[in-house]
């Protein structure tokens, strides 16, 4: 299965650029604050954020590859990386819980199933356009 990390390939392409994640980590989409979301052009940039998981920080741009480990190994990282940040302190039972981290991992997996493996990514409010074509083979 194909999965989004953290990259600097094409990083500085684009003016508003910025990468603050560990390149390789997997990454997964941030909430958006309000002013990016409607998109005044005065946003902080989170709108065009990808957020890494172990880093905890953004980067603008991200790379489909190919992961080798099982679902469940996924679905336990981003489970990690969302307690860490707070994300999973809502009082929900642990049924919706469980629904938020594999919301929170589908939304990545059905982003990475649409590119070959090498592909980066830019992403723009919940849309994403391709940044680089993957190489072919
Ligand atoms: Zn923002």
């Amino acid at each position: 299965m194909r999965v989004l990390v953290a990259t600097e390939r094409t990083q500085g392409d684009r003016e508003d650029d910025y990468s603050w994640t560990i390149p390789g980590e997997l990454v997964m989409f941030g909430v958006i604050c309000a002013s990016d979301l409607r998109g005044t052009g005065r946003g902080c940039g989170c709108g065009r954020a990808f957020a890494g998981l172990h880093s905890e920080r953004a980067t603008t741009t991200a790379q489909v590859v190919e992961w080798e480990g099982s679902l469940d190994d996924l679905v336990l990282a981003f489970r990690d990386s969302l307690a860490r940040g707070g994300w999973l302190d809502f009082g929900g039972t642990p049924e919706e819980v469980h629904g938020i981290v594999v919301e929170t991992v589908m939304e990545m997996l059905l982003v990475a199933d649409r590119y070959p493996v090498g592909t980066v990514l830019g992403t723009n409010r919940g849309e994403q356009y391709v940044r680089q074509q993957a190489e072919a083979r």
